[in-house]
C-alpha cells in the first residue's frame, strides 16, 4: 500500500532534522493524522506562520526543507510504520491523536501498536510538548512517559493543561494552568463531526506550542475546506448532497462517517474486504441508511453481514452504483461513498476511487 512504500522516507525524514534547527510538529495515531496535519499547516500559515507540511503526507522532510530555506515550523504527519526505524527523530511538539486496534497486523499486539506509536515523543527534551487525548484510552494510556511538558485535549471533560470546549461545549478554548482562552466557537470550525472537532483541538494545542496565539488560529479554523476523499462534499443535485469518502478503509471510519449526518443516507459501500467482522455496523446501517448499495470483491460478504438491516442492491460498477443511487435519492438525503474496504479489487489506490466516483456524480445533469 502507500504506507509501506512510504517507510523510505524515514531515512530522510531523519536526516532533514539534523541539517536544521527548524521547530518539528509531528502527528502520528490511527485516524485522523493527514487531516489534523493538513489543518494545522493552514491554521499556521493564515496566522502567518511559515509552515511546511511533509512525511508520510507524500513528501520528505529533508526535500521539504530543502525547498523551504525559510521555513519556520515543519509539520510531519509520522505512520507508525516510519515511527519503527527512527534514530534521532524529535518533534518539539507532537501527538498520538488516537490508536485503534484496526491497524494492528503488523506490530502484533495492542501493547506494541502503542509502543510503536509512543516512539514519537521518545527523544523529546524537557521543553518539548506532548499532547494527548483524554478522550481516547490508547492516547491516555500514554501519560506520565515523556521526558517533555505534557498537555492534553478534550472534546467532553476539562482539562487543566491543554484545550477543552467550555461553556456548556459550545467555545473551544486554550487552557493554561486552568486559566481559559476562547479560540473559536464550536459552530464555526469549517468541518463537520465529532471526529472533526477532535482534530481541531489538537491542531490548536499543537499550534499553541509553537507560538501561534488564539487569535492567530480562529480564520484557519473556520476556513479549512478538508482534505479530499475524507468526507469531502462533492455536490449538491436537487436537494440531494453527494460526499466523498474513500478513503473510508475500514469499518471504524464507517462508523464514522454514519454518525456525522442526521440525514437519511444511501450507502455505497464495498471493495476488497478487510476480513473484520462487519456484522458489529448492522444496527447503526439500519438506523441511518435508507438504502444501501453494495459493490465490489466484498458485495456478497457485506450483503451477508448486514442482511435485512436496510434494502439493498448489488451495483457492477462505480457508474452503475452512481446510476442506481440516484434513482433513490430524494431532496434532504446524502448519497455517501464510504466504502468500509480497500480500494485494491477494482482501483489502484482510494484516491484513484474516490476520483472516479466525482467524476461521475459531476458530471451527472
Ligand atoms: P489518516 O491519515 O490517519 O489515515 P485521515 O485524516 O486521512 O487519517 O482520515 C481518514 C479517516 O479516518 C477519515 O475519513 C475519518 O473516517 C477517520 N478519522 C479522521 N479523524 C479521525 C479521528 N480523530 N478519530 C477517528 N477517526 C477519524
Amino acid at each position: 500500500s502507500a504506507r509501506v512504500a512510504a517507510v523510505p522516507l524515514i531515512g530522510e525524514l531523519e536526516l532533514g532534522f539534523l541539517a536544521t534547527g527548524v521547530p518539528i510538529v509531528g502527528v502520528t495515531g490511527s485516524n485522523g493524522k493527514t487531516t489534523t496535519a493538513t489543518w494545522l499547516d493552514h491554521v499556521l500559515r493564515s496566522g502567518g506562520v511559515a509552515s511546511v507540511l511533509a512525511g508520510n503526507v507524500g513528501n520528505a522532510l529533508c526535500d521539504a526543507i530543502l525547498d523551504n530555506p525559510d521555513v519556520e515550523v515543519m509539520v510531519v504527519e509520522v505512520s507508525s510504520y516510519q515511527l519503527q526505524t527512527i534514530e534521532r527523530f524529535r518533534p518539539s511538539a507532537a501527538t498520538v491523536l488516537n490508536i485503534s486496534p484496526d491497524h494492528l497486523s503488523r506490530h502484533g499486539t495492542m501493547d506494541g501498536y502503542i509502543s510503536a506509536k509512543a516512539r514519537i515523543f521518545e527523544n523529546q527534551h524537557s521543553e518539548d510538548v506532548l499532547l494527548l487525548n483524554m478522550d481516547d484510552p490508547s492516547s491516555r494510556s500514554l501519560f506520565g512517559r515523556t521526558a517533555g511538558v505534557e498537555r492534553h485535549f478534550s472534546t467532553i471533560s476539562s482539562v487543566r493543561n491543554g484545550v477543552d470546549c467550555s461553556g456548556e461545549g459550545e467555545t473551544v478554548c486554550i487552557v493554561d494552568d486552568r486559566i481559559r482562552t476562547p479560540v473559536v466557537r464550536r459552530e464555526d470550525i469549517s468541518l463537520r463531526g465529532a471526529h472533526n472537532l477532535s482534530n481541531a483541538l489538537a491542531v490548536i494545542g499543537l499550534a499553541h506550542s509553537v507560538g501561534l496565539s488564539a487569535e492567530g488560529m480562529a480564520d484557519g479554523l473556520r476556513s479549512f475546506r478538508g482534505v479530499p476523499h475524507r468526507l469531502e462534499p462533492v455536490r449538491k443535485l436537487a436537494g440531494v448532497s453527494w460526499v466523498n469518502d474513500s478513503k473510508a478503509t475500514n469499518q471504524d471510519s464507517l462508523r464514522i462517517a454514519l454518525m456525522t449526518f442526521d440525514a437519511p443516507v444511501i450507502l455505497i459501500a464495498g471493495g476488497l474486504s478487510k476480513g473484520s467482522d462487519y456484522t458489529a455496523l448492522r444496527e447503526l446501517i439500519s438506523r441511518h441508511v435508507k438504502k444501501l448499495i453494495l459493490m465490489g470483491d466484498a458485495a456478497a460478504e457485506l450483503s451477508e453481514a448486514w442482511s435485512g438491516a436496510t434494502e439493498m442492491e448489488l451495483a457492477e460498477s462505480m457508474e452503475d452504483a452512481v446510476e442506481r443511487a440516484r434513482r433513490s435519492a430524494e431532496t434532504g438525503d446524502v448519497v455517501l461513498l464510504s466504502p468500509a474496504c480497500a480500494s485494491f479489487d477494482m482501483y489502484s489506490s482510494f484516491e484513484e476511487r474516490g476520483d472516479h466516483f466525482r467524476r461521475i456524480v459531476e458530471e451527472l445533469r
